[in-house]
């Protein structure tokens, strides 16, 4: 290359490292906004979780009860058999033996009882917090709805911004020669949207490493591109464009 084209050449990068800063600005706007978004619908996510394991305790507790009032009825049913079979029982042995049985039946039944109000009374408790939930629940989805109408408009505004700038992108592009383009493209894209950097105060404008006078004399040079060696991005004097 003649020294006329590097510089021609550094030009045109600059002016597409221009664009590629807004870029890549908007492309991390873009990747941000769901993580965002993210976020939110975990918190919402998380709340509903909650609900459906009150939902299932309480479908347990129903399931409990409803085995503790079969167990009630047959024990009522056996309380009738052992009633009528003690008017038949003619020995007082056995007539002692069954009212014995009888009152244990009777003790059995009031502890089946109790455990069907120990259910009904925690059946009650878990379905006040289930509406309370429920309510949470319906807060953080609303939230969660507005902040995604919000983010989803946002990336939509930002990919519309972007398109634009990638065809001034691609008028920039098709005016450079294949080998510094190619040089660029690999630079930006590893360095996130920063591959030509100006000279600042003898440091590279990208890592801010001091560059040896020799190297600033090879940028003056013109007669190839300069990387730094630090950062790998390509170096350019301002004040020579
Ligand atoms: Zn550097």
């Amino acid at each position: 290359m003649v020294a006329q084209n590097v510089k021609e050449v550094i030009r045109k990068l600059v002016a597409m490292q221009k664009i590629d800063e807004e870029l890549f600005a908007f492309r991390r706007e873009i990747r941000q906004k769901p993580e965002e978004l993210a976020q939110i619908k975990a918190r919402f996510d998380n709340k509903k979780d909650l609900l459906h394991k009150l939902e299932a305790h309480a479908k347990e507790l129903d399931l409990a009860r409803k085995a503790k009032e079969l167990d009630l009825k047959s024990k009522e049913q056996d309380m009738i058999k052992a009633d009528v079979s003690l008017m038949q029982l003619k020995n007082n042995k056995e007539y002692q033996a069954r009212l014995f049985e009888i009152e244990n039946m009777k003790v059995d039944k009031a502890a089946i009882e109790e455990d069907i109000l120990k259910f009904m009374e925690e059946s009650e408790k878990v379905a006040k917090q289930i509406e309370a939930e429920k309510a949470v629940v319906a807060v953080e989805e609303k939230k969660y709805l507005a902040e995604k109408d919000k983010v989803d408009a946002a990336v939509q505004k930002l990919t519309e911004d972007s398109s634009g700038l990638e065809s001034r992108r691609r008028e920039v592009m098709i005016a450079i020669d294949k080998e510094p383009l190619a040089l660029y493209e690999r630079i930006v894209e590893n360095r996130d949207g920063v591959a030509m950097v100006p000279v600042v105060n003898n440091a590279c404008g990208g890592c801010f490493m001091h560059l040896p006078a020799q190297v600033i004399n090879k940028i003056k040079k013109y007669d190839g591109l300069v990387r730094c060696e630090i950062c790998s991005r390509l170096q350019y004097l301002q004040e020579d464009l």
